[in-house]
C-alpha cells in the first residue's frame, strides 16, 4: 500500500460558541480543536487505516502536544513533525455569521506552525512515500512552500504521484509568487480536488466543461470538484461521474473538503474504483459538517459503511 505524505500547517482551532461577527467583545469559546487542512487530510486517512505521515511543526505547548496525540492515535505517522522548544504552535479563531460566512482571527505568522525546518525524519519521510498531497495554504505561507515543493520533487522524482487542493482563501492570494507556485504545482498534478471555482484559476476557458477539459488536456488525470451541499463531480478523460450529497444536519462545515480529499485520494490508492471513492469520499465530507470542529467529523470505514448503508435505506 502507497504511503501518502503532506506537507503542511498543524494548528489548533477555537469556535466562537454563538454566531455573529468577529471577536470584537468577550464571548464564549469553545476548543482547543485539532486544526490544519492537510493534518485534518492526514488524519481522515489515518481513521480510515490506511498508511499517511505529516512533515509539520508546531510548539512545546499543549496545543502542539494536543494535535501530535490526536494524529497518531489515528494512526498518522508523526515523525515529521519537529516539536519547536521556545515557540508557540499557531491558532485560528472562527466565528460563523448568521449567514454562514465565516470571520477568522490567524494567529499563525511568528508561530512555530509558519516556519517548517527540514528534519532527518521529514526526508526520510520524502524518500519513502509514494504520494505527496499538497494544500494551496501550504504554498502561500512562504516558510512552508520550500519544503513542501521540495517533498513534490522528491516523490515525483521516484515515480510517485501528487494530489493537489488548491484551498485557496481571499487572504492569501496577496502572497508573493503564490500564482508562479500554484501553477507549477498543477501541471505534475496526477488527482486534482478543487472546490466549486477554484478551478477557474488555473485556466483560459471561464466555463466548467471547457477549463475541465483544458486541464484534463494538460495531463491532469483526475479531477473532482467539491460542490458542499451540492454533492461532487469526479472527471477523467472519457468519464463524468456526479454525486448528490447527503442530507445532513450541518454544525460545521470546516474540514469537509480536507476529509472528502483524504478518503478520495487513499481509496484510489488503494485500487478502489473512481464509483467507490467519490461514494465514500461524498460520506465522509457529509459526516465531516456533522461534528463540530474541523477533525471531529473525520470518519473511519465503519462508520463510513453504517452512514452509507442508512442513506440507502432512507432512499
Ligand atoms: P473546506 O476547504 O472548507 O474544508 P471545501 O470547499 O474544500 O471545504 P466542500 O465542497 O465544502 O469542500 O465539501 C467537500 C464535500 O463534502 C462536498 O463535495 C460534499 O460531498 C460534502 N459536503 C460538504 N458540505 C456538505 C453538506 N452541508 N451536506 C452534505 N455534504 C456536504
Ligand atoms: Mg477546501
Amino acid at each position: 500500500m502507497t504511503k501518502i505524505l503532506t506537507v503542511g500547517e498543524i494548528l489548533v482551532e477555537i469556535i466562537a460558541a454563538t454566531k455573529g461577527d468577529g471577536f470584537r467583545e468577550v464571548q464564549p469559546l469553545t476548543g482547543p480543536y485539532p486544526s490544519g487542512a492537510p493534518a485534518i487530510f492526514v488524519d481522515q486517512i489515518g481513521r480510515l487505516g490506511f498508511e499517511a505521515a505529516i512533515i509539520g511543526r508546531v510548539g512545546e505547548d499543549d496545543f502542539g502536544h494536543l494535535n501530535i496525540a490526536r494524529l497518531a492515535a489515528d494512526g498518522v505517522d508523526v515523525s515529521g513533525v519537529d516539536v519547536a522548544a521556545g515557540e508557540a504552535t499557531g491558532c485560528a479563531f472562527v466565528r460563523y455569521r448568521p449567514d454562514g460566512a465565516r470571520s477568522f482571527v490567524y494567529t499563525l505568522d511568528g508561530s512555530a506552525t509558519a516556519t517548517l525546518a527540514l528534519t532527518e525524519a521529514g526526508e526520510a519521510l520524502m524518500g519513502s512515500c509514494g504520494h505527496i498531497h499538497i494544500m494551496g495554504t501550504a504554498l502561500s505561507v512562504p516558510g512552508m512552500a520550500g519544503i513542501a515543493l521540495q517533498a513534490v520533487d522528491r516523490v515525483k522524482a521516484r515515480g510517485g504521484t501528487l494530489s493537489f487542493d488548491p484551498n485557496i482563501r481571499a487572504e492569501m492570494l496577496n502572497k508573493p509568487s503564490l500564482q508562479e507556485k500554484l501553477m507549477g504545482l498543477i501541471d505534475r498534478t496526477d488527482i486534482f480536488l478543487p472546490s466549486g471555482n477554484e478551478l477557474f484559476h488555473f485556466t483560459e476557458a471561464a466555463d466548467e466543461e471547457g477549463a475541465v477539459h483544458e486541464l484534463l488536456s494538460r495531463g491532469i488525470g483526475e479531477i473532482v470538484i467539491k460542490r458542499g451541499d451540492k454533492g461532487a463531480t469526479y472527471f477523467a478523460p472519457g468519464a463524468h461521474l456526479d454525486v448528490t450529497a447527503h442530507t445532513v444536519e450541518e454544525r460545521d462545515p470546516t474540514g469537509a473538503g480536507d476529509c472528502f480529499g483524504g478518503t478520495f485520494v487513499a481509496l484510489r490508492l488503494a485500487g478502489e474504483p473512481p464509483e467507490t471513492a467519490l461514494r465514500y469520499a461524498n460520506a465522509a465530507g457529509a459526516r465531516a459538517v456533522t461534528e463540530i470542529g474541523p477533525m471531529e467529523g473525520a470518519s473511519t470505514r465503519a462508520e463510513l459503511e453504517r452512514f452509507l448503508e442508512d442513506a440507502e435505506a432512507r432512499r
